[in-house]
């Protein structure tokens, strides 16, 4: 449905050329929720901007059902109002001068030719009652609040039945409550719409709820794209595991291997882990350990297995369910999650037993580009 092949767009500014984006490529099929997930400023809304067509791609190209939109090298470009696209933005920009079901209507009101007055209403109606707002049709629309100014801005961007929808942060206004049930409801709305979907957003849990597919992307490129749960399990560089799920890093050296599995021993003796090597990592090496909070087990006496580190508990934070543990290794900083019922007190020495089927090695000359 979508295609987005080479994609680059630059800025001349005063410093010099800024690359916003730097050859990003993917392609979403028809009915898909794809989310460009990345910190500020590494391109992303930039590259939703030029499959929106608000901006003319420096090269590449960005093909919608078939219909080249942009490519800059034949000269072509189809203007935004063209491309049969809806779109929601971190601010909802809902007209304060028209009420609800003028604001939803608007998209079919500017459309030529203009459908008949009483479609337009039957189909702002039908798209507000998607959204559980058809009681509020006639409420002014600067009497919202944010959950509701959200669903019209929704109802708006779908209520001509395009062909794909862009969301740029909808979510990032809400509070943390709302937003994560409007996380819910607009997963469930885009599914019984099944309309295809290109989502933008730096909240990494957002993400990882609601994609078939996330592209991680790091300054202008896609670093790694897959299933939310692929790309948790198995990120293919250290990047995308410090990003998507905040993990725990220790520098180690491999002082055995047998070309699959080797002993990774962590610096200043902390203790081991028995690990599958990637290509290329003999005995020698400096590695990487890279495991997930949740993965980083807590006991108070050594286990005998060898795939544990000692640490020391430097802070807990209760966070309900969970209990957040930081731990110093040496000088590292480890976290880990602890059921409450587990008593645990700052400054004591610990064990996080680690399993090695759950541990991700990488050269460690790969941490230069954290
Ligand atoms: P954020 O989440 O903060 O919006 P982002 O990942 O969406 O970030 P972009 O807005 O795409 O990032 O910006 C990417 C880079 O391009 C940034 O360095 C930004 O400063 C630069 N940039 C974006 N728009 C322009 C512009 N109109 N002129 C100059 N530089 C720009």
């Amino acid at each position: 449905m979508l295609k987005v092949e080479g994609l680059e767009r630059s800025y001349a500014t005063p410093d010099g050329l800024v690359q916003a984006v730097k050859g990003v490529s993917f392609e979403i099929p028809s009915g898909s929720f794809y989310t460009l997930l990345g910190p500020s400023g590494c391109g992303k809304t930039t590259t939703l901007r030029c499959v929106a067509g608000l901006e003319q791609p420096t090269a590449g190209r960005i093909t919608i059902d078939g219909t080249v939109v942009a490519q800059p090298d034949e000269d072509i470009f189809v203007p935004a109002y063209k491309r049969d696209i809806g779109m929601v933005f971190q601010s909802y920009a809902i007209w304060p001068h028209m009420n609800v079901l003028e604001n939803v209507s608007y998209p079919l009101v500017v459309r030529k030719p203009r459908p008949p007055r009483d479609e337009i209403k039957d189909r702002a109606m039908e798209a507000l009652r998607l959204v559980g707002m058809d009681a509020l049709a006639n409420r002014s629309a600067t009497k919202l609040s944010g959950g509701q100014q959200q669903r019209v801005a929704f109802a708006r961007a779908i209520v001509r039945n395009p062909k794909i929808l862009l969301l740029d942060e909808p979510l990032s206004n809400l509070d943390a409550k709302l937003r994560e049930q409007m996380r819910y409801e607009l997963q469930e709305l885009v599914a019984r719409v099944a309309i295809t979907t290109l989502y933008v957003t730096h909240d990494q849990s957002e993400a990882l709820a609601m994609s078939d597919t996330i592209a991680v992307i790091s300054e202008g490129l896609i670093s790694q794209a897959g299933p939310p749960r692929a790309v948790y399990d198995r990120p293919a560089n250290e990047f995308v595991a410090g990003f998507l799920g905040g993990a725990n890093f220790l520098t180690a050296t491999v002082t055995e291997d047998d070309g699959n599995n080797g002993l990774a021993v962590f610096d200043g003796g902390a203790g081991s882990v028995r690990v599958a090597l990637p290509a290329g990592i003999h005995t020698g090496d400096r590695v990487n350990i890279v495991f997930r909070p949740e993965d980083a087990a807590l006991h108070f006496a050594a286990n005998g297995t060898g795939n544990q580190v000692h640490a020391s508990i430097s802070r807990l934070s209760f966070q309900g369910g969970l209990t957040e543990c930081h731990l110093k290794v040496g000088a590292t900083l480890v976290r880990s999650m602890l059921h409450p019922s587990v008593e645990a007190k700052v400054g004591t020495e610990a064990w996080i037993d680690l399993n090695p089927a759950r541990c991700t090695v990488y050269p460690a000359r790969e941490t230069s580009r954290l």
